[in-house]
């Protein structure tokens, strides 16, 4: 379906990435990284793909020291490619896409999970917010300070003490996220048109929840906050 050579491959090069200087191209079958292989995507009798092994590699690659050399093993067409791949620091993290849903974002302190109708509908400048703000709760080590504090989701969590300790770390999100786009090029402002504009379909879904703003207070807060940078603050 995807047109690669083998069961994993390479679908995009991000431009100006250290895997575009390393020489891997789109449409590339993965055989190995690092010293690991890539293991095949074997059938199961329910007609889905089994996709544990592939899970038991990226949690692997994900304990590779950050700052060190790795090579890739490539199948293009009847040949093998070796890439070395030089990493650059960066916001860590593991990146997937969730078909089939829609508007969804979530980090867990090492997995940021995007929604594919955010990706299909949204412009470049406001999925980098959406972005932008999930890397912010995993730098923030959010995750982990919501089990510490016990924070409750769901239903259980709309009011009170664990309502209070999420609308904390989201407002303290969306702060960095700012920050987190101006420095990587990106135009802030995107953030806060992100909620002026489709902050209405985006939390559409949410039932009444005292731990999340709604879309136009978002907004403000996002906006006093650019204001807050554009004046030198350094908060
Ligand atoms: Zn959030």
């Amino acid at each position: 379906m995807f047109g690669f050579d083998g069961d994993s491959g390479i679908e995009a090069i991000v431009p100006s990435s250290p895997a575009e200087a390393s020489g891997i191209r789109a449409g590339d079958g993965l055989v190995g990284i690092g010293s690991f292989s890539v293991p095949a995507v074997s059938g199961s009798p329910d007609g889905k793909a089994r996709l544990e092994p592939l899970t038991a590699l990226y949690e692997a690659l994900f304990a590779l020291p950050p700052d060190q050399p790795f090579p890739i093993v490539l199948r293009r067409g009847d040949e093998e490619v070796r890439v070395v791949i030089q990493p650059r620091p960066a916001c860590r993290a593991r990146f997937e896409v969730l078909l089939g849903r829609g508007y969804i974002a979530d980090a867990n302190g090492e997995t940021i999970r995007v929604g594919a109708g955010i990706m299909a509908r949204l412009s470049d400048g406001k999925l980098a917010a959406i972005v932008a703000h999930e890397i912010a709760h995993n730098i923030l080590g959010h995750a982990r300070l919501s089990e510490e504090q016990h924070v409750r989701g769901g239903l259980a969590g709309i009011f009170g003490r664990s309502a209070r300790l999420t609308r904390a770390m989201e407002d303290a999100a969306d702060r960095l996220s700012l920050r987190l786009l101006a420095n990587a090029g990106y135009d802030p402002h995107d953030a806060v048109a992100l909620w002026q504009e489709d902050g209405g379909a985006l939390t559409g879904w949410m039932p009444i929840n005292t731990s999340y703003r709604n879309w136009r207070s978002r907004a403000n807060l996002l906006e006093a906050e650019l204001a807050a940078m554009r004046a030198g603050s350094k908060r």
